[in-house]
C-alpha cells in the first residue's frame, strides 16, 4: 500500500487523528478485562484521545457480546464487563474536524476468540482490495467470502462509510456483502468496519428503543427555536460544543434531560438506537479508516 499524498493540511490532520486512534486502540486493549466498568473505560478513551491532543469524535462505543453498534454508557451506568464476553471498543478521534474512526474486539476467557480472527481477517482481505476505481461491491465481496471462509456470517445491514470534514456518515457506503456499484475516489477517506456473527445468527442487526449517542445540526438550532429559548439555548450550546459530531449526554451533565427527551422526541435531535443481533448471536468488529489513492490505500489506523 503505498503513500502518495499531496501536502497539504488535510492529510497532516487525518494522519495525526489517526496516530492517536491507533495508539488509544492499542492501548484500551489491555484494559478490557474481567471486572472493569464500561463507563469508566469509556472515559479513559475519550480522556486518553484529549491528553494525546485529539478531539473526541463521537463517544467511545462499547459493545458487549450481541450488541453491535451505537451503544455508549450512560452517566448512571453500573455495567462491568465480565468472564466469556466479547468487548468491542469502538473510537473517534478528531483533528480539525478531519476523523479517524477505528474498532478492536477483545474476547474475554470464554468467548469465542474465532469471531474476533475472522472479523479482522476480513478487514485486511478487504484492505488489501482497496484503491481508486474499485467498486464497493469488490470490498463486500472480499469481506463475505473472507468471513464464510472461517465458519463465519458478515452482518448484512451494517457497513463502512465515507467520511469528510465533520461528517461521520458521509455518501457512499462500504458494504460487509457484496453490493453497491459505486467506486471509491483517490483522496478521499473511508472507514471499513467487517462485522461477524456466529454461523447460526440472523446475520443482521435490529434496532432497539434504546438510544445513547445523539447528534443536532444547524436545522436542529432552527427547529429548536420554533419551541422556545430555552429548547433553543440548548440545542446551540451542543452544536457549538460538538460541531455536529455525535455525542453522549454524559458529557453535558448539567443539561436538562427532560428537555432534551422533549427534543428527542420532536426529531430535532437525531439518535442512533443501539443495534443488536437479530438473534442474539454475539459479534465482533474491526475498523481501520484509509485514504484511498491510485494504487492503494493509506491505512490511517
Ligand atoms: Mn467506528
Ligand atoms: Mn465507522
Amino acid at each position: 500500500m503505498s503513500v502518495r499524498a499531496p501536502d497539504g493540511d488535510v492529510y497532516a490532520s487525518l494522519r495525526a487523528a489517526g496516530e492517536i486512534a491507533k495508539r488509544v486502540r492499542s492501548e484500551v486493549v489491555g484494559r478490557v478485562r474481567d471486572g472493569v466498568s464500561a463507563l469508566e473505560l469509556a472515559t479513559w478513551v475519550e480522556e486518553r484521545i484529549r491528553e494525546l491532543g485529539g478531539g473526541v469524535a463521537f463517544p467511545c462505543n462499547i459493545g458487549v457480546n450481541e450488541v453491535a453498534a451505537h451503544s455508549t454508557p450512560y452517566p448512571d451506568s453500573d455495567y462491568f464487563l465480565r468472564r466469556g464476553t466479547l468487548v468491542k471498543v469502538d473510537l473517534g478521534v478528531e483533528v480539525d474536524g478531519l476523523v479517524a474512526d477505528t474498532a478492536v474486539t477483545v474476547a474475554l476467557p470464554g468467548a469465542d476468540e474465532g469471531l474476533v480472527v475472522a472479523a479482522e481477517r476480513a478487514l485486511e482481505e478487504a484492505l488489501r482490495t482497496v484503491r481508486a476505481g474499485v467498486r464497493v461491491r469488490a470490498i463486500g465481496e472480499a469481506i463475505s467470502r473472507t468471513i464464510g471462509s472461517m465458519g463465519y456470517r458478515p452482518i448484512s445491514n451494517l457497513s463502512g462509510h465515507q467520511i469528510e470534514r465533520y461528517n461521520l456518515h458521509a455518501g457512499v457506503s462500504i458494504p460487509n456483502v457484496p453490493a453497491g456499484e459505486e467506486k471509491l475516489e483517490a483522496g478521499k477517506v473511508y472507514a471499513v468496519e467487517p462485522f461477524v456473527t456466529t454461523r447460526s445468527g440472523a446475520g443482521v442487526v435490529r434496532h432497539l428503543d434504546r438510544v445513547e449517542i445523539f447528534r443536532v445540526s444547524e436545522d436542529s438550532v432552527i427547529r429548536a427555536r420554533r419551541l422556545g429559548e430555552r429548547h433553543e439555548a440548548l440545542v446551540r450550546r451542543i452544536l457549538e460544543a460538538t460541531r455536529g459530531l455525535p455525542y453522549a449526554l454524559r458529557w453535558f451533565p448539567d443539561v436538562d434531560g427532560n428537555l432534551h427527551n422533549l427534543l428527542y422526541r420532536r426529531g430535532i435531535v437525531k439518535g442512533y438506537p443501539v443495534l443488536v443481533e437479530a438473534s442474539g448471536e454475539p459479534v465482533a468488529q474491526a475498523e481501520h479508516t484509509v485514504v484511498v489513492w491510485e494504487d492503494g490505500c493509506e491505512v490511517l489506523t
